[in-house]
């Protein structure tokens, strides 16, 4: 089943909001991870870092898992790990 606009920002709502520079290293982070942060813009969203799906790099560009905001990583690296760019 495809989910409308509406239904995908009524689970996301700040999924067509612009893109927010974020430093990786100044996020909180969550769980045991040393990828997953703590969504700066809501109380309960989670940052998890994407990957290429074929060269599995890390991608500067994520949203997230609450609220859909999408945001690009500045950072150099993230735990010791290049950027695919
Ligand atoms: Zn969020």
């Amino acid at each position: 089943m495809e989910l409308s606009r509406e239904q995908l920002l009524r689970m996301y709502p700040k999924l067509e909001n612009p893109p927010v520079a974020v430093k990786h290293t100044e996020l909180k982070r969550t769980g045991s991870s040393a990828y997953r942060s703590e969504c700066p813009f809501c109380p309960e969203g989670v940052l998890l870092v994407r990957r290429d799906q074929k060269t599995m790099l890390l991608l500067r560009e994520d949203n997230c898992i609450g609220c859909g905001q999408h945001v690009v990583y500045t950072d150099d690296s993230i735990a010791e790990e290049s950027f695919s760019s």
